[in-house]
């Protein structure tokens, strides 16, 4: 058991598992990891790689690279890093219309007017806008969930954008309204829940997947994407 945790195989796409064996390790800084002493960082240093750890993908060998990074780059540069991460988090907040991400009121996509505002896509996060733009296929409007319905995490639907949708749709003409949500279990349960309330007001499609089921959106590559995109059916 030592032997993988001691070879640390971080790297971007590792296990959840081994990042949540090895995360106590860096964290606790008089602790121990696995009887191992670990007092390696000084203070100052151990508290980066703590922050740098808790963002998704980055393990402890990852985290320490980047704080090392940091630490050799000039006093302004690190201060522009941080400057970004507060005026991001600070300026970034969600689109009135369609709940994107935007630093405006409503979004760069809801203001264009080229594109088509008969139809929206509703996705569950605003990393599926970002996916399906990419693919320069869509040129309609879109309608960020915030999530899918799951029981299990106590997420219902008045939990997420769901009855500003069926506004939307009902006061807007509406001519489609494709279902573009991630086919798990809680995506299959949301895109059926979301079809039955907008079917009185408009033709309701769903996006075609050629992924496994419990893919992710997001992780689907631009081709595989478009060819759902463009492989949509109705909703029964
Ligand atoms: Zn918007």
């Amino acid at each position: 058991m030592s032997g993988w945790i001691g070879s640390e195989a971080d790297t971007d796409s590792s296990s959840t598992v081994s990042e949540l064996s090895l995360k106590p390790g860096i964290i606790n800084d008089q602790g121990t990891q696995t009887g191992r002493k670990i007092t390696v960082y000084t203070r100052p240093l151990a508290r980066l790689i703590e922050q740098l750890q808790r963002l998704p993908g980055v393990g402890p060998k990852t985290a320490q690279r980047l704080a090392l990074h940091i630490l050799k780059r000039s006093e302004e540069e690190v201060k522009a890093l941080a400057q970004a991460l507060i005026e991001a988090k600070r300026q970034v907040g969600l689109c009135q219309v369609c709940f994107h991400l935007s630093a405006e009121p409503v979004c760069e996509i809801c203001r264009n007017t080229n594109r088509d505002n008969s139809t929206i896509c509703v996705v569950a996060d605003s990393r599926d806008v970002i996916a399906l733009e990419k693919t320069r296929e869509y040129r309609g409007k879109y309608h960020v969930l915030g999530g899918v319905i799951s029981p299990m995490e106590g997420i219902g639907p008045d939990q997420l954008h769901i009855e500003s949708l069926v506004r939307r749709v009902s006061q807007n003409k509406t001519g489609e309204v494709i279902l573009a949500i991630s086919p798990s279990v809680e995506g299959e349960t949301t895109t059926l829940y979301i079809g039955q309330l907008l079917k009185p007001f408009t033709k309701v499609t769903r996006i075609a997947f050629g992924l496994p089921m419990g893919g992710d959106l997001e992780y689907a590559d631009e081709v595989t994407l478009a060819r759902a995109l463009e492989g949509r059916r109705e909703l029964d």
